[in-house]
């Protein structure tokens, strides 16, 4: 087979971010240097949460954005970590609002999600940005799986009558990748922990998308030719995926790397959303 295409999510992340720059500063010469928030809540004291919190608050600085990292400690209520959503949908500096995944246990993470308004879920978390999204509506989707969609765009991967699984049902990633794939006519599959012959369905897959958090849990013998691979799972220990890319991406069509592909993609859907937020505010599109 000839060599894979390496969707190199790393790059076009970075070519977003220059068209960024210029977006934000428009903004800025239009509103008197007005600097636009984008809010990120961490509750507790996970390493690899503050890191990716850490990131998107650097990708924030790069194009002009204001970062405004606010931690909470573990031991906060739902109700007052609610307060605090409250207080950041009634900021009008505040375009943006991310609140990090996962919270510790005692809270009621959906509540929080939901409670975030509309107009700044730039991470598409809320069950009715959710909805939205698998209608069809123009909503900001969740930041992970719309960041793949803009990789395959990019790519010129067409979606339409490929066999599409997608490994991981979670909110923020599996179902949203999967609905995203069925606007772009895939016929998709979605499987789970529950899933019997995860191997079968795979060999099936013109696209799979990994979206589990189990280090190189599919291998090799379980890709069919040809196939596109999309690893979104990101173990920081071993700084791999759930896709062996070892034996998996001499088989494929195109494969995303680890680290390189999804990851920075994700940055970059998100700093655009809440870029987009702002121009909506300001009236600049
Ligand atoms: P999650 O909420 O833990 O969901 C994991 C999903 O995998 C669940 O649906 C689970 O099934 C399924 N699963 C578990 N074991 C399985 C197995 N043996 N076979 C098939 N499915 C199995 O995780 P998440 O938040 O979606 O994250 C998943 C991965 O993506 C993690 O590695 C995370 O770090 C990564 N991630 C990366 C980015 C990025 O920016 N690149 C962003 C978000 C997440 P059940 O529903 O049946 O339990």
């Amino acid at each position: 087979m000839a060599n894979p295409v390496i969707l190199d999510g790393k790059k076009l992340a970075a070519e977003m971010e220059e068209e960024l720059k210029v977006r934000v500063q428009r903004i800025k010469d239009k509103n008197g240097n007005v600097v636009p928030v984008l809010a990120t809540i961490l509750v507790g004291d996970d390493p690899a949460s503050a890191t990716y919190v850490k990131m998107k608050g650097n990708a924030c600085l790069r194009v002009g954005l204001e970062p405004r990292k606010i931690v909470l400690p573990h031991t906060i209520s739902t109700q007052e970590l609610i307060d605090v959503i409250d207080k950041l949908n009634g900021d009008k500096n505040v375009f943006g609002i991310l609140l990090q995944h996962p919270v510790p246990r005692q809270i009621d993470e959906r509540l929080a999600f939901d409670r975030i308004s509309l107009e700044k879920d730039v991470d598409g978390v809320t069950s009715l940005g959710f909805g939205k999204m698998s209608m069809g509506e123009k909503v900001f989707g969740s930041a992970t799986p719309s960041g793949i969609m803009k990789l395959i765009e990019h790519y010129k991967i067409d979606c339409a009558g490929k066999n599409a699984v997608v490994v991981g049902r979670s909110a923020i990633l599996g179902k949203p990748a999967a609905m995203m794939l069925l606007n772009k006519n895939a016929t998709v599959t979605i499987c789970h922990s529950q899933t019997k012959n995860l191997d079968e369905i795979i060999r099936s897959a013109d696209i799979v998308v990994g979206a589990v958090g189990k280090p190189k849990m599919i291998r090799g013998e379980w890709i069919a030719d040809g196939a596109i691979i999309i690893d979104a799972g990101f173990n920081p220990e071993q700084k791999c995926g759930d896709i062996d890319l070892q034996t998996c991406a001499s088989r494929s069509f195109a494969y995303t790397p680890v680290p390189g592909g999804v990851g920075p993609m994700t940055i970059a859907t998100l700093i655009e959303q809440s870029v987009i937020s702002a121009q909506k505010f300001w009236q600049i599109l």
